[in-house]
C-alpha cells in the first residue's frame, strides 16, 4: 500500500473539476501535485464582516470592497490600450474599477455579478481602483452570506478562488487523513494545530486568526524540514573520516606573513584560527567565510591554501569570471612563488600549450595552487592530491559545480566565500550545512567612499571634479547599467556615454569595456587601465569592474536606479582601495521615481554592506539580492524568508538540536519525522544516514 505521502504526489489533474486545461493553469503557479495544492496557502484573507462600505472609502485608502456590478464597458484609449471599466455598488455608494490591457475580463464582468475588489482608491473623475485584485463571487456561493472569510490565492488568469476551493476540498476529502508530520512535543510547545486541521483551516478558516495560526504551523514545518536536511548533511559530513590531518607547520605561512605588506586584522586572524582548527581535525571542513566588500577574504583563503601545501596537498580556488581569476593570480601568484609555492592560472582563455603544461603540472603535483574558473571542473583536469577547494562568489555557481570540483580530490576540505554580503537568514537558508566565519572588521586606514546623489543639472560639476582628480594622477570608472533583456540597448547607451566622455576629455585616454568584446581585447583594456595607460574606463557590466585598481578613486554610476543596493555596494567597493579617498557619484535622471531616490539616499548614507543587503532583501526579494536566477535557494511553498525570519531561526535551532540528540532519528518520538523525511526525500535518505 502506498503511504499517505506518496499519495500526495498524485497530479492535480485527478481532482474534481480539473481537466488538462486547468491543470496547465495550476502548473503556471507551480502547483503540480496534490501536495502542492494543499500547500498553496492563501496570501491573505479578507474578512467579509470587516469590508468597508463604499461610501466610507477615501482616496489613498488600501481597501477591499464587495459589491454588485451595475455597468461594464470596454474601449480603446488614445494610446491604443484596451480599457475595461466596471461600476460597482454595495448599496451605500458606487465605485469604478478599471483594468488596462485585460480584454479577457470583458466577458467575466457581467452586470449583476458580485465581485470583491482589493486595491488602492484613486480619483479620476470618480473614485476608482486601477488594476485592483479581484475575485468574482458566485451567486448563491458560500461567500454570498456575511462573515465568511475569503482567501486570496496567488492570482492566475482563469483560475478562480472557486476552482481552487473545489479542488482543495476534494483533495482534503480524499487524501486529508494525513499522519502527523511533527512531533507532539513541538506541536504542544508552539500550540500548533495538527496537520489535518492546519490544512483544513488555511483553506477554510472560520476566522482570520485561526487561518494565520495554521499557516504558521505549515511554514514552521517547511523550515524545520529544511533545517533538518542541513543538520543531517552537516552531521553526515562530520562522520566522514578523511584519514589525514593538516597541520600548520609555518614552512610557507611564516614567510607569507613576513612578506605581506600589511598586518592581518583581528577578524582575519580569527577566521584563520577557525579554519586551522577545522583542518587539524579528522573530519572534512565545510565553512562559509563571509565579509563585506574589501574586508579581505582572499588573503584568508590564500593562507588556508598554504596550510594545505605545507601538508603536501594541492589547493584550488574557483571564481566565476576570468577577470577575477586573473586578478587573484596576478595579486597572489608572485607572492606564492616567493614563499616557495608553485601557482598557476587556468581559464577558458588559457592557450592550448599552456593548458597542457598546467594539466601535467596538476597531475604530477608540481603545481600546488591553482586559480581558475569553470575551466577547473572540466574533464581532463586531474590533481595529484587535491586537499582544499575554495569557491569564491559561491552563489554564482550551482551546487553541482561546487560538487564537481570536490570530486577532483579525495574528500577535500571546502571553503566557500561570498563576495556579496548576504543577510544571515539568507545565508542560513543557502548554506545551512556549513560552519560560519565572519570578517566583521575592515583593514585599517581605509577611507569610506563618499557617495553623492547628483541630478542631471549638476553633471558638469561632476566632470570638473573628474578633471581635477585625473590631473592629480587618479583614475575614474564610469559604469553603465546592465539591462538583461536588451544587450543592444545597453551597448548603445554605453557607446554614447563613452563618446560623450571622450569628447569632454580629449586630453585623456578613455577606454570602453563591454560584454561583447573578445576575452583578449577585454583583458588588454583592463590591463591598460590598471597600468595607467587609460585614465577613464567606461564599462557596461558589473563583472568587468570586479577589479582591483588602487589608483581608481572616482566612480560615476549612470542610472543607479537600475541596480540593486547590494550590487551598487559591490561596485562602490572597487574604488578607494588605495590610500586616497574614494568618491562615488550616482547620476539621477529626471525620470527616476521618488522611491528610488529615497532608496539611493539610504545607500549613500550607509557603508555597511550587510545592512544594505538586508534592505535589498526587503525591497527586491532574495533572488535579486543574490543577483542571479540560479541562486540555489530552496523552493519554499508556504514560508517566506523575509516574513518568517524568526520562525526560520527557531525551526532551524530546533532541527539542529534534534539531530544533535538523535542523529539517526531512531528515538520513538522522532518516528514521524523519520517517516516524513523518508517519504519526501527517499533518494537522499541513505546519503543522510537515516535510510
Ligand atoms: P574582499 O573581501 O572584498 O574579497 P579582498 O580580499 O579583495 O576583499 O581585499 C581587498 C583589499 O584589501 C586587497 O587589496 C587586499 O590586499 C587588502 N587587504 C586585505 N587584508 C588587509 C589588511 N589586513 N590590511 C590591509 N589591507 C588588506
Ligand atoms: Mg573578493
Amino acid at each position: 500500500m502506498k503511504s499517505a505521502q506518496d499519495r500526495l504526489a498524485v497530479p492535480v489533474r485527478y481532482l474534481k473539476g480539473i481537466g488538462p486545461k486547468r491543470a496547465a493553469l495550476f502548473h503556471r503557479i507551480g502547483v503540480e501535485s496534490v501536495r502542492d495544492l494543499l500547500l498553496l496557502v492563501p496570501r491573505r484573507y479578507v474578512d467579509r464582516s470587516r469590508v468597508l462600505p463604499i461610501k466610507n472609502l477615501r482616496v489613498g485608502d488600501e481597501a477591499t470592497v464587495i459589491g454588485r456590478i451595475i455597468a461594464s464597458s470596454s474601449r480603446q484609449t488614445k494610446t491604443f490600450k484596451r480599457l475595461v471599466t466596471i461600476r460597482v455598488t454595495d448599496g451605500t455608494d458606487t465605485i469604478e474599477a478599471v483594468w488596462f490591457n485585460r480584454p479577457d475580463l470583458v466577458n467575466r464582468f457581467r452586470p449583476q455579478t458580485e465581485v470583491m475588489l482589493s486595491g488602492r482608491v484613486t480619483y479620476y473623475r470618480y473614485r476608482q481602483m486601477v488594476n485592483p485584485m479581484f475575485e468574482i463571487l458566485e451567486p448563491g456561493g458560500e461567500f454570498s452570506y456575511t462573515n465568511a472569510i475569503i482567501p486570496v490565492y496567488p492570482l492566475t488568469e482563469g483560475l478562480s478562488v472557486w476552482t481552487i476551493r473545489r479542488a482543495v476540498r476534494d483533495a482534503l476529502e480524499r487524501f486529508g487523513s494525513l499522519p502527523e508530520t511533527l512531533p507532539n512535543e513541538v506541536i504542544a510547545s508552539y500550540g500548533f494545530p495538527d496537520i489535518g486541521e492546519a490544512l483544513r483551516t488555511v483553506h477554510f478558516p472560520g476566522e482570520v486568526a485561526q487561518a494565520l495560526r495554521a499557516r504558521r504551523r505549515l511554514a514552521y514545518e517547511e523550515l524545520f524540514y529544511l533545517g533538518l536536511l542541513a543538520a543531517l548533511r552537516r552531521h553526515h559530513n562530520r562522520q566522514i573520516r578523511r584519514g589525514r590531518l593538516m597541520r600548520e607547520t609555518g614552512q610557507f605561512t611564516g614567510e607569507f606573513r613576513r612578506l605581506l605588506r600589511f598586518q592581518l586584522t583581528r577578524a582575519q586572524e580569527r577566521a584563520i584560527t577557525e579554519i586551522r582548527e577545522d583542518l587539524a581535525g579528522d573530519t572534512c571542513m565545510g565553512r562559509l567565510l563571509q565579509g563585506d566588500v574589501g574586508s579581505g577574504k582572499t588573503v584568508v583563503a590564500v593562507y588556508a591554501m598554504l596550510i594545505a601545501c605545507e601538508n603536501r596537498l594541492q589547493a584550488a580556488m574557483m571564481v566565476p569570471t576570468e577577470v577575477l581569476a586573473e586578478q587573484h593570480f596576478r595579486n597572489w601568484g608572485a607572492l606564492l612563488e616567493q614563499v616557495g609555492v608553485t601557482a598557476a592560472l587556468l581559464t577558458g582563455s588559457t592557450v592550448p600549450t599552456e593548458r597542457r603544461r598546467i594539466l601535467a603540472g596538476l597531475v604530477s603535483g608540481e603545481i600546488q595552487v591553482i586559480f581558475g574558473t569553470h575551466a577547473l571542473i572540466e574533464q581532463g583536469v586531474e590533481f595529484n592530491q587535491l586537499g582544499l577547494v575554495v569557491v569564491d562568489e559561491q552563489h554564482r555557481f550551482g551546487v553541482l559545480q561546487r560538487a564537481a570540483l570536490l570530486t577532483k580530490g579525495i574528500r577535500p576540505d571546502l571553503l566557500v566565500m561570498t563576495a556579496t554580503p548576504i543577510p544571515r537568514t539568507l545565508a542560513l537558508t543557502l548554506y545551512g550545512d556549513l560552519d560560519y566565519s565572519l570578517l566583521d572588521e575592515k583593514p585599517p586606514g581605509r577611507w569610506a567612499v563618499e557617495t553623492e546623489l547628483v541630478s542631471e543639472a549638476r553633471r558638469g560639476e561632476v566632470y570638473e571634479f573628474v578633471a581635477r582628480r585625473v590631473s592629480a594622477g587618479e583614475q575614474v570608472f564610469v559604469v553603465c547599467p546592465l539591462v538583461e533583456e536588451s544587450e543592444k540597448l545597453d551597448l548603445a547607451s554605453a557607446v554614447e556615454t563613452f563618446q560623450r566622455v571622450r569628447a569632454l576629455f580629449p586630453q585623456y585616454q578613455v577606454g570602453l569595456v563591454h560584454g561583447r568584446l573578445a576575452a583578449q581585447e577585454r583583458q588588454q583594456l583592463m590591463e591598460d587601465f590598471r597600468s595607467g595607460h587609460l585614465q577613464i574606463l567606461v564599462s557596461t557590466t558589473v563583472i568587468e569592474v570586479g577589479v582591483d585598481v588602487p589608483a581608481a578613486t572616482v566612480m560615476i554610476i549612470e542610472h543607479p536606479e537600475r541596480f540593486g543596493l547590494a550590487q551598487l555596494h559591490q561596485l562602490r567597493g572597487r574604488i578607494g582601495r588605495g590610500e586616497s579617498q574614494g568618491y562615488c557619484f550616482l547620476m539621477i535622471s529626471a525620470e527616476a521615481p521618488a522611491e528610488y531616490c529615497e532608496r539611493l539616499r539610504f545607500f549613500s548614507e550607509t557603508t555597511d554592506g550587510f545592512l544594505l543587503a538586508e534592505r535589498d532583501l526587503e525591497l527586491r526579494g532574495p533572488g535579486e539580492v543574490l543577483g542571479t536566477r540560479q541562486h540555489g535557494l530552496p523552493d519554499l511553498h508556504v514560508a517566506d524568508i523575509l516574513r518568517d525570519r524568526e520562525l526560520l531561526m527557531q525551526a532551524r535551532a530546533d532541527a539542529f538540536r534534534l539531530v544533535d540528540s538523535d542523529p539517526e532519528l531512531k528515538q520513538p518520538q522522532n518516528e514521524c519525522i523519520r517517516r516524513t523525511l523518508l517519504a519526501m526525500h527517499a533518494e537522499r535518505a541513505e546519503l543522510l544516514g537515516i535510510g
